[in-house]
């Protein structure tokens, strides 16, 4: 079956089982999509719109309501985000692009950008989008910049005082460029091990209103008031995968084994 009948027999027959197991709340981030996967990717999210789901910003997002919300995020510069910010923002989507600031196109090497691209390990289309770029996806396509720290570095491998700069200078270039504040933070690779309490508090400090990590399998934990758990969305396994992912509760096997349910 291909994605645009397995849709199609989702959207007649099975609207309501689905409904039913979803958590209310659904952050989920995705990597680079590959342009011919650029349909594909409009109708997960008019899927997720069918079953009421309203598309927020992160500050909606982590509002206590009873309301159902999904929240979009992208990290890591990928050049596509030009088309990618532009088709969202045709059909009326908003998203939340989180940025490295040193691997901007027209600043970075070559060399860093091997370094940078060998760092996330993606090996595909080794672009990234230039600062003017990010400007047309804040301004023209109305999406919301957050930052992404500096180099992308593993923040627990780094001293503090070098993890708080790659915070730090992150936020400020970002504001420069865009001219507009920044209160939206991803930390690099996602997981817990790679941030701790001291750079969350500092991130509360410097003016962030939410973080996100990409901690799977913990959709269903009530919203805090300043986290955010995303699942990803992964483009190399099929569509009903992808759902039941968003479906697992991780909850209790996390707390009691520190490791993701997922995958
Ligand atoms: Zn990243």
């Amino acid at each position: 079956m291909n994605t645009k009948s397995i849709f199609n027999f989702i959207r007649s027959f099975h609207l309501k089982f689905f409904l039913k197991d979803f958590p209310d709340n659904i952050a989920i981030y995705f990597h680079n999509i590959e342009s011919n996967r650029f349909n594909d990717f409009i109708d997960i999210l008019k899927f997720f719109n069918d079953l009421n789901y309203k598309i927020v910003d992160p500050s909606s997002y982590v509002k206590k309501d009873n309301k159902k919300k999904l929240f979009i995020s992208f990290d890591d510069n990928y050049y596509n985000w030009i088309k990618i910010s532009e088709l969202l923002a045709k059909n009326d989507f908003k998203a939340t692009f989180y940025t490295n600031s040193g691997a901007f196109s027209d600043i970075a090497t070559k060399e860093y950008l091997n370094d940078y691209f060998n760092r996330i390990n993606y090996k595909k289309d080794l672009r990234t989008i230039s600062k003017n770029h990010l400007i047309t996806i804040y301004k023209d396509h109305n999406h919301i910049i957050g930052g992404h720290t500096v180099n992308h570095f593993n923040l627990n491998g780094i001293k503090y005082q070098n993890a708080i700069n790659e915070i730090y200078e992150n936020k400020i270039h970002l504001e420069e460029i865009i001219n507009h504040p920044i209160y939206h933070f991803s930390y690099p690779f996602g997981m817990r091990r790679y941030f701790n309490e001291n750079l969350r508090n500092y991130c509360k400090e410097i003016n962030y209103k939410t973080v996100c990590n990409a901690i799977p399998g913990q959709l269903f934990n009530k919203i805090h008031n300043y986290d955010i758990y995303r699942t990803m969305w992964d483009f190399n396994i099929d569509f009903i995968s992808n759902l039941n992912n968003i479906k697992v509760d991780g909850r209790l096997f996390h707390n009691l084994f520190q490791k993701s349910p997922i995958g």
